[in-house]
């Protein structure tokens, strides 16, 4: 399960410029010493690496295939259209757009394709796992648009549908928008399609997070039920770092130009060559085997977490996330996070529905790509508390995490 082959150690960088060839050495020494459990990333494959460190790089490419704004496109134009079918065929769309420089880049056109400024968009809000660009003061889209947040209930942690249909009837938004950086469930995209039609909005599923366990058939899919889809390529999709937007015929068009030439400039030919190469790993038996893994790893680490007194946010998970809080240990999740990663344990702190303190946030989405499996998720949840508790002393944590990760190298020789 794991990817063959180290990235090739560019010796022409090293000739020429060792302090920065020094620092991709550092970043792939970290990458592969300690623990990486930030829900949003991933190990992507040397064929993705070495196709975004091609000559396609040095392509201008102003608009879609066959129709150009710069000459000399006939190559990249091919590899484009490789790209968009794969991602047709992949989830089941009518349409792919695969030129959104990241996740963000994506949500901003599939607002310019459906919206305008001032329009009510409901959304989950940020304290329940909210993205910034569902409606946070700091970013354009709270700027721009007029966010209603629904939550999720206090007790169980669950999206509050009782909540979004009444507000939904109440502020008759022209989009809604469902879809999260932390939310450990799936997502009932039936319903949002139900209480959409019911006000007359567009569904806007922000599937960054889950569309790689989508692709593998270990998540429900969002594309028969929202209008637009949008996506990441780097997450649990395990490719280049990038966008993705899905969406029917008929809105094809809007979206297409909603990207170019309305929110971004030139494609990168580079990444959506890389991105044409993960949407071929992921349509493989391997990877559908691999996203399952990655929830049963999920499922498994959630449950011994729960089992060292750790209180895991829905009481467990059907994704790659868990979110969870450390208060019955005795810290918060700021001062958890920080014991872990100085024992090398790499992980994010969220926010905590219905609490004022931050919690943690973990995925499997990295560890199950370098071939760790159950075993491994005990280790880790009782390594983890540990240090959390400060039972275990952070040097010794430290070569406990150096131990585990040794026998699963990320890209061995
Ligand atoms: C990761 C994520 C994004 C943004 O992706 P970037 O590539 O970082 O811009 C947007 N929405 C959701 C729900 C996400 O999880």
């Amino acid at each position: 399960m794991s990817v063959t082959h180290a990235p090739q150690t560019a010796d022409v960088l090293t000739r020429q410029d060792p302090e920065l060839a020094e620092i991709l050495l550092g970043e792939l020494h970290r990458q592969s010493s300690t623990l990486q459990l930030i829900a949003a990333e991933n190990f992507c494959s040397p064929a993705v690496l070495a196709a975004l460190g091609s000559a396609l790089a040095n392509k201008y490419a102003e608009g879609y295939p066959g129709a150009r704004h710069h000459g000399g496109c006939e190559i990249v134009d091919v590899a484009e259209r490789l790209a968009v079918d794969r991602a047709k065929s992949l989830f089941g769309a009518e349409h792919a757009n695969v030129q959104s420089h990241s996740g963000s880049s994506a949500v901003l056109a599939a607002y310019a394709a459906l919206l305008r400024p001032g329009d009510t968009v409901l959304a989950l809000g940020l304290p329940y796992g909210g993205h910034l660009t569902h409606g946070s003061p700091a970013n354009f889209s709270g700027r721009w648009f007029d966010f209603v947040p629904y939550g999720v209930d206090a007790e169980t942690g669950l999206i509050d549908h009782d909540q979004v249909r009444t507000l939904a009837r109440t502020h008759r938004p022209k989009a809604i928008v469902c879809g999260s950086i932390a939310y450990p469930r799936h997502i009932d995209y039936a319903f949002f399609r139900e209480v959409a039609d019911e006000v007359g909005a567009y569904l806007i599923a922000d599937a960054a997070h889950p569309i790689g366990l989508v692709a593998g058939g270990a998540a429900p899919s969002p594309v028969p039920y929202a209008d637009v889809v949008c996506a990441t390529t780097h997450k649990v999709l395990r490719g280049p770092r990038g966008g993705m937007i899905l969406c029917g015929g008929e809105l094809a068009e809007r979206v297409d130009r909603a990207v170019f030439p309305f929110t971004q400039g030139g494609a990168q030919m580079h990444t959506i060559a890389a991105k044409a190469v993960a949407f071929g790993e992921a349509a493989t038996p391997a990877f559908a085997a691999y996203t399952h893994q990655v929830v049963a790893n999920a499922r498994i680490l959630a449950a011994a977490l729960a089992d060292e007194g750790i209180v895991v946010t829905t009481g467990g998970t059907d994704t790659h996330l868990v979110t969870a809080d450390p208060a019955p240990l005795g810290v918060d999740g700021r001062t958890a996070r920080g014991r872990l990663a100085a024992a090398g344990m790499v992980l994010d702190c969220c926010a905590l529905p219905h609490a004022d303190t931050r919690g943690l946030r973990l995925g499997t989405a990295a560890v199950t790509t370098q071939g760790m499996a159950e075993k491994e998720m005990e280790r880790i949840a009782a390594l983890l508390a540990g240090v959390v508790r400060g039972d275990v002393e952070s040097v010794r944590a430290r070569e406990e995490v150096r131990d585990l990760v040794g026998g699963f190298p990320p890209y061995p020789a």
